[in-house]
């Protein structure tokens, strides 16, 4: 009785989407890889959103940028 017509939409929901704008995000190879670092995602709603995020294991790492101040890492490494 259930036509269980489980929508073939379902990788339309696997879609991340840009937590900016609500558009898709897509996956885009880099031009020049590094380390392991092959690709990102991009947002559809490119160019009038140019939010970006890293790729991590195919899926988009969404991360805070928000706060300042705290956390800062590295202040003045002396690195030679
Ligand atoms: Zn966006």
């Amino acid at each position: 009785m259930f036509a269980a017509e489980i929508v073939d939409m379902d990788v339309d929901k696997v879609i991340p989407k840009c937590p900016d704008c609500g558009n898709k995000l897509r996956r885009i190879a880099r031009k020049s890889p590094a380390k392991g670092d092959t690709h990102f995602w991009g947002c559809q709603g490119y160019p009038d959103c140019k939010s970006t995020f890293n790729d991590k294991k195919g899926k988009p790492e969404f991360r805070k940028v928000a706060s300042k101040g705290k956390g800062a890492a590295k202040k003045g490494s002396s690195k030679k």
